[in-house]
């Protein structure tokens, strides 16, 4: 027995020892196999969380998904620009929509992004002057204050979430991440991806689908898929029954929304901020005193 105490290779390399090391490793086995990792709480004994966002301020964020979240007594997340007409034209009906539950989310002024990125085409709708590529981290990061006093004029939110544009993590080919962390609760990119351990997740770099012609049914599996992992689903939506190039049908959205209402108590729906301060402070709870 006291090649228990010895390493591994030690002790197979006594011949006589590697049976007791088979019988250990047979044993521990199903020991680890009985005790899976303890889902991640979600308030109310939920089993998954679900943010749906909706980007770059566009009028049909007031007439098509705000009705439709609300007729279900859901709230989205809007990640408005602050250089969207939509703002300009309709400034009280956005901060009515505020005062009603909705979240505002951070997109930048100017909406920049990397002209050409690496494995994409290239972005010829940007304009040039706004090419993350020319950009610095200190703009950005000046881009981003000025958003967040632009919103805080509409809202009057201290606590914001960031929706990176394009979900484009750098400027001038430096990661801004680090640099935006102090500023923001919370910040979306895309990779089409649930989370699943949301213990682990970097509150910086929070995956996001980004939808585009697909059914409400292809949706509500999306979300099937974080319910099995007790996991976050974060949408990413552009257009809704129109007003935007990146587009779903109306339908297909309702179809998720009222599925979401059926199961309201196996998900929770909620805003960006809402949800990432749930899970920021039960990651706070269970980190290791330093
Ligand atoms: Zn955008």
């Amino acid at each position: 027995m006291s090649c228990l105490s010895e390493t591994p290779r030690r002790c197979v390399s006594q011949g006589s020892c590697s049976l007791v090391w088979s019988l250990v490793l047979l044993v521990a086995l199903p020991v680890g196999a009985a005790n899976p990792p303890t889902p991640f709480p979600w308030p109310n004994g939920a089993k998954a969380a679900v943010v749906l966002s909706y980007d770059d301020g566009v009028d049909i964020d007031l007439d098509h998904v705000a009705p439709d979240l609300e007729a279900a007594g859901f709230r989205g997340t809007f990640f408005v620009p602050g250089n969207s007409e939509s703002l300009a034209k309709r400034l009280p009906e956005w901060r009515a929509l505020t005062a009603r539950g909705h979240e505002l989310g951070n997109h930048a002024i100017f909406h920049p992004c990397l002209r050409t990125p690496a494995g994409l085409p290239a972005r010829d709708w940007l304009r040039p002057e706004y090419a993350l590529e020319s950009y610095t981290v200190p703009r950005m990061i000046d881009e981003l204050r000025a958003a967040n006093t632009t919103l805080l004029a509409v809202d009057g939110e201290t606590v914001r979430t960031l929706g990176y544009d394009c979900g484009d993590t750098t400027a001038g080919g430096t990661s801004y991440v680090d640099a935006a962390r102090p500023l923001f609760l919370a910040a979306r990119i895309g990779e089409d991806r649930i989370v699943a351990d949301v213990r682990a997740l970097d509150p910086m770099l929070v995956p996001s689908w980004m939808v585009q012609g697909v059914s409400g049914e292809e949706m509500i599996a999306f979300v099937k898929k974080a319910v099995d992992a007790s996991g976050l689903a974060v949408f990413m939506f552009h257009g809704v029954g129109g007003g935007h190039s990146i587009n779903i049908s109306r339908e297909a959205h309702r179809q998720l929304v009222d599925w979401l209402a059926e199961n309201r108590q196996k998900v929770w729906t909620d805003t960006f901020r809402s949800v990432m301060m749930h899970v920021t402070a039960e990651q706070k709870r269970v980190a290791p005193p330093r």
